[in-house]
């Protein structure tokens, strides 16, 4: 059986003793293995990154722009070989593969205008013949952190702007599903990437922990649950460690459905967004919040009677919907709220607890799920599921709606159904989210905006990507200038320089 190794110095090597077995979900059955690094693995990496460093700073912006050029053409070329791996793995069907390459690609493009984002700002004569101006600095050798769910995407949201802007990177892509990462790492050294700017380790919390303690590595960012990005963003902040961090949590989305929605389209919104990708998606839409008991019972009779068309299956069939979660033991834990659901008082109006998807025994399948009357009190309303489970909450306003999404921990993403440009205005104006949907159930920002949640669902002060992602990934220098050529000859100033 193969394994998966890390990319160092532009070659892949095994170098680790310790293994975890790769899983296909579809299957159940172990497809391939993945070497977990060692400390000296993750030293090499990082000494291979500070190697790399002062050739790549000083690499003109628009040669390593081309590189991203070409890269971008690679990863199209290789799309159906890309989305194949992301298949065996992640389990994702054909189409939501591709709709995650295609928003990774997105985000290597902004960072082939990088030498546009490096201008810096410019002023003429702040005193007599002083120049001033500030520069956007790379940092040096900074890591990532990425989970299982877009292993393709995330990194995307990562590389691009970090090496475009002369940084060097060391990526620990998601154990669970590493070879979609490590095969589009491979395309960015064919690019023309020189080798060391970009390495992988794979591994678990054991490089990890090297990757936030070592302080040759600048800056961390991560993508994950929220329990793991606090402990990530306290650990790699601390005085003694000395990063920049940004550290992406988990969610909790409500879609608010108005009295006057359009239910047939709020439906057909909430099918996509609630089960596409087998709800394992950060922006998920899981909770319906509907306003008043005729939208709320509006809302159950269309959406029960279009879960009966969804179709689960293995990635290998295009017409399938969305596939299986990721793991047995996560399977366990979505059918465990379910059942908490049920126990607490809820309804399970369609039940997905035991799928029954031919040929696909052993795989680690939950169906589409539909829970009524929920309440803020139950374990599966306060807790992140990451399953196939949309869980619909009544309440009688608008302003009830709104309190109960601002009383949640999370604060990622969120949707109004509505006709009303007003209410619409004063939700997105007032709601504690991050990204705000009107109309829109997955309003995931395009690349040339920022990804960020709010509250428990992201640590540190910038987002992700676009605009944020350069200013993240690059350290601002204001330069004072004056000749002595330009004659002037100052006398000793003991005050502070002022414009007089
Ligand atoms: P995870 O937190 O289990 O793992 C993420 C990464 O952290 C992996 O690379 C993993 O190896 C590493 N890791 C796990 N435990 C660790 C520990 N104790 N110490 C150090 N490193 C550790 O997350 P996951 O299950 O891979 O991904 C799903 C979660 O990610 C969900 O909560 C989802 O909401 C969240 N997510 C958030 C966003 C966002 O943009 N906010 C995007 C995608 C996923």
């Amino acid at each position: 059986m193969n394994t998966v190794g890390h990319l160092i110095n532009g070659e892949v090597v095994l170098e680790s003793k310790r293994t975890q077995d790769v899983f296909n979900p579809a299957t159940g059955q172990v497809a391939r293995q993945v070497a977990l690094a060692s400390s000296q693995t993750v030293e090499h990496a990082i000494a291979t990154a500070e190697a790399a460093f002062p050739a790549w700073r000083d690499t003109p912006p628009i040669k390593r722009a081309r590189i991203m050029f070409r890269f971008k053409e690679l990863l199209e070329q290789n799309a159906d070989a890309i989305c194949k791996l992301i298949g065996e793995e992640h389990g994702k069907i054909s189409h939501d593969a591709a709709g995650e390459l295609q928003r990774g690609i997105e985000n290597v493009e902004y960072a082939c205008g990088i030498a546009e984002l490096l201008k810096g700002e410019h002023s003429k004569n702040v005193g007599p013949n002083i120049d001033a101006w500030s520069e956007f600095q790379p940092l040096g050798v900074v890591a990532g952190i990425t989970p299982f769910n877009f292993p393709v995407m995330v990194p995307l949201w990562m590389i691009p702007v970090a090496i475009a802007a002369g940084n060097c990177f060391i990526l620990k892509p998601s154990e669970r599903d590493p070879s979609s990462t490590l095969f589009i790492a491979q395309l960015l050294q064919e690019a023309g990437l020189p080798k060391g700017v970009l390495n992988v380790v794979n591994g678990d919390k054991e490089a990890v922990d090297i990757l936030l303690r070592d302080t040759r590595i600048q800056a961390v960012s991560f993508v994950g649950s929220t329990p793991v990005a606090e402990y990530i963003y306290a650990t790699a902040t601390a005085t003694a460690h000395g990063k920049r961090c940004q550290a992406l949590g988990g969610a909790k989305n409500h879609a608010i459905v108005m009295p006057d929605a359009d239910i047939d389209n709020a439906v057909n919104q909430l099918l996509g967004a609630a089960f596409g990708s087998s709800g394992e998606r950060c922006m998920a839409l899981s909770v319906a919040v509907a306003v008043g008991d005729a939208a709320a019972d509006a809302l159950i009779g269309k959406m029960k009677e279009a879960m009966k068309n969804l179709k689960v299956g293995a990635y290998t069939d295009s017409k399938n919907d969305f596939g299986p979660v990721i793991t047995r033991q996560h399977q366990q834990k979505v059918v465990g709220y379910i059942n908490s659901a049920e126990q607490q008082g809820a309804t399970v109006v369609v039940d997905g607890r035991e799928p029954n998807v031919a040929g696909y025994e052993e795989g680690f399948f939950v169906g589409g799920t539909l829970i009524d009357r929920v309440t803020p009190d139950m374990q599966s309303y306060k807790e992140e599921i990451f399953g196939p489970v949309l869980q619909v909450v009544r309440v009688n306003s608008m302003q009830e709606a709104m309190a109960l999404i601002d009383k949640h921990e999370y604060g990622n993403g969120t949707c109004i159904f509505t006709r009303d440009g007003e209410a619409a205005r004063y939700f997105s104006d007032n709601i504690k989210v991050g990204m705000v949907g009107i109309n829109v159930p997955l309003p995931v920002p395009v690349a040339y905006h920022s990804f960020g949640g709010w509250k428990r669902s992201l640590f540190g002060d910038l987002h992700a990507y676009g605009p944020d992602g350069v200013r993240f990934y690059t350290r601002r220098k204001t330069v004072t200038q004056r000749w002595p050529s330009s004659g002037v000859r100052e006398g000793v100033e003991f005050s502070m320089p002022t414009m007089k």
